[in-house]
């Protein structure tokens, strides 16, 4: 029998769909599904089936660090029912083709798979395929010329979650312990999530420590276009006033430039580029992701997991010609008029997958999807599609005006060739017009005034513009950032669209910064990270790069250690204001996020036993403290987040309560939800 092994389930499906040209039987490998045609079996996994850990002995909070940093790591099954279904077919099968997601991710999926095949089965002959799509096409070529697995691709996945295994657990005990915060209130710091936490606190403090200062620009109205002063912002009232004072009204045109310019077609999409576009449609960067992965595992579009940007050799004219039958026809029609398909290049050539394009089209894709769904599919539709099209050409206009010897312009642009952006109206640019003048053409303006404006702070991240960052700096993988983004929500580090760190963020990233710096920076992360790229081209061994991780962590703890008492010291003051919810309504004194002796969570008040004033709390999730406020009551908003659910927006602790008392009188029945609790 010939085994293959996919990543998911619906892979398993799809490519024995595709083998057997449907005619394949389904059955049970134990509690998994295999599917069976011609003497071959397919069985899909889930992810990782091994996991990395630390023996049991190393589990206590405060086991010794320097140990805990050289400690061997054990791996230790993390899906029971996948290990035993595989041993199961296993040990009826010749051959095994390992038929996972082809990156360093899947490549170690795969060979987990094979040291559980080879445990029943050590004889085994053993093949790998590689495929960028779902598709017939694709899965019948890979099948066709398999290659051999490469295992040092699985050991540099490998090693980063070794790795960040030891970093994660000796630097989070470490700050958890010195703040006081253990069990579920853990304060989780890592190599790659505190430097990226680290950007977002010092673009909070640019922004509050950015002071606005008043400007002014003088600028003159006429009946169809504004013409401002070419001083741009007087930072004197009393300059632009004595201008607009002097001024009249006749304006004489000096000069009137008028050009067209090209705009390029946007580059294809790899990750982090249709991250960006996508967050910037309004889909959070994990959900996004999770889209990607749906419509690549149903064969809809090819591996969303690339940083390539430059297409290799494909079959572009039959891949637009898909859409004739579907509503994108106006536009596949379009492109397929041009003699030759050439798609724009990127800056970014990599060789394991080419950029994420629209691999297979059903006749009705937007039946065939939820909403959401087909938006994401529309925006890598679209932007393959504007990957083929003409520059958009803009006019460009500027005139120049004298009114009384003071220089003034203005500027115009309008669309004259939509070019690519027919095809990708996402993000347009608004046409300002501008009339035809000449020059020596006199005019007269309605008014010339001076308006008082103010310089504004630096915006902050979005989770598009993060992950560029990311990107940059070397922080994290194509596969990962969009993950380390959400562990932030999640142990309430940031909040909201606009990215903001949260008190507790703070209280982490100036602790560390002042007294372990290296760990807030980028640079460590990022040679670990091209140590990672050099065990994949086999230059450096796995041990060789966790044992050089190991000796920097330990010099890294040499500073922990010899300041812990005045690291722990800022944590807790400053997590104190992390536990600050707003001011008591009774009697004005901090509201503090207090613990009872039951280990139950509860608001109250800085100034107990005078005042008793007390809300309750949901038993687990992190709380994050919202910057909105209610208005009733005065007190923030409060997020519960919880390890992989959507953020529940509690609301204000007070009206909750209140509605809480009034449901339960109504009802009579069991409390659903606690009732407050006092010290
Ligand atoms: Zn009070
Ligand atoms: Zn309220």
């Amino acid at each position: 029998v010939e085994l293959i092994i996919t990543e998911k389930q619906i892979a398993a499906k799809r490519i024995a769909q595709i083998l057997s040209d449907g005619k394949m039987k389904q059955r049970k490998a134990g509690e998994v599904a295999a599917y069976e045609f011609d003497g071959k079996a397919v069985i899909g996994l889930s992810g990782h089936i091994i996991g990395i850990d630390f023996p049991k002995e190393y589990a206590r909070w405060n086991y010794d660090f320097h140990k805990l940093i050289g400690a061997n790591t054990v791996k230790v099954p993390v899906q029971e029912k996948y290990t035993t279904a595989l041993k199961n077919i296993a040990k009826e099968a010749s051959r095994v083709v390992i038929a996972t997601d082809y990156d360093r991710e899947g490549e170690l999926i795969g060979v987990e798979a094979l040291d559980i095949v080879r445990s029943v089965n050590p004889n085994v002959a053993i093949f790998r395929v590689r495929y960028s799509a779902i598709t017939p096409e694709e899965i019948k070529k890979a099948f066709a010329s398999p290659v051999d697995v490469d295992y040092n691709l699985a050991s540099s996945c490998e090693a980063r979650q070794e790795i960040d295994l030891i970093w994660g657990a000796a630097l989070t005990r470490f700050v958890s312990l010195a703040s006081g915060r253990l069990g579920g209130d853990f304060l989780s710091v890592g190599r790659v999530q505190s430097p990226t936490l680290a950007l977002l606190v010092e673009k909070e403090k640019e922004i509050e420590s950015f002071v606005t200062k008043k400007y002014w620009e003088v600028q003159a109205v006429f009946p169809d276009f504004v013409a401002k002063h070419d001083k741009g912002r007087f930072w004197d009232e009393a300059e632009a006033k004595g201008i607009v004072s002097r001024l009249g009204k006749e304006a004489v045109v000096t000069d009137m430039k008028k050009e067209e310019r090209g705009d390029h077609p946007p580059s294809p999409f790899n990750t982090t580029e249709f991250l960006r576009a996508a967050t910037a449609i309004g889909f959070s960067a994990a959900n996004a992701m999770r889209i990607a992965e749906w419509l690549y595992m149903n064969g809809y579009i090819s591996y969303p997991r690339t940083d390539n940007t430059v297409f290799p050799e494909l079959d572009f004219r039959s891949l637009i010609g898909m859409f004739l039958q579907t509503e994108f026809s106006p536009y596949a029609s379009e492109l397929l008029k041009k003699d030759r398909l050439v798609p724009v290049k990127g800056k970014k050539l990599a060789t394991d997958h080419p950029p994420i394009y629209p691999a297979a089209v059903g006749v009705d894709p937007k039946g065939s999807m939820t909403n959401e769904q087909y938006k994401v599919y529309e925006l890598i539709v679209r932007r393959f599609f504007a990957n083929f099209a003409d520059p958009s050409i803009w006019e460009r206009k500027k005139v120049e005006l004298k009114i009384d010897g003071e220089p003034f312009s203005a500027s115009g642009i309008r669309i004259v060739k939509e070019g690519w952006r027919w095809f990708y109206p996402y993000n347009r640019i608004e046409t300002k017009l501008l009339p035809e003048l000449s020059a020596g053409q006199k005019l007269k303006a309605v008014k010339v005034e001076a308006v008082g404006k103010e310089t504004k702070p630096p915006p902050r991240y979005t989770q598009g513009v993060l992950i560029k960052k990311m990107e940059d700096l070397g922080l994290g993988t194509k596969s990962t950032r969009h993950e380390t983004l959400s562990k932030l929500y999640e142990r309430s580090y940031v909040q909201g669209k606009q990215i903001r760190p949260t008190k507790k963020a703070y209280a982490v990233i100036d602790s560390l910064a002042s007294y372990a710096a290296s760990i807030t920076k980028p640079d460590m992360t990022r040679l670990l990270e091209e140590d990672m790229d050099r065990i994949a081209a086999g230059k450096k061994t796995e041990k060789e790069v966790v044992d050089e991780s190991r000796t920097m962590l330990d010099s890294i703890f040499k500073d922990l250690m010899k300041d812990k008492a005045a690291i722990s010291q800022v944590l807790k003051d400053k997590m104190r204001e992390d536990e600050q919810v707003g001011a008591c309504p009774k009697c004005n004194a901090d509201l503090l996020i207090k613990r009872s002796r039951r280990g139950l969570r509860f608001i109250g008040c800085s100034a107990y036993p005078k005042c008793d004033f007390s809300l309750p709390l949901p038993r687990d999730g992190r709380v994050t403290v919202l910057s909105q406020k209610c208005e009733k009551h005065g007190l923030p908003f409060l997020q519960i987040n919880k390890s992989g659910r959507k953020p529940w927006t509690l609301g204000c602790p007070y009206c909750n309560f209140i509605e809480w008392k009034e449901n339960s009188k109504k009802e009579k029945s069991v409390q659903t939800t606690e009732a407050p609790v006092s010290t």
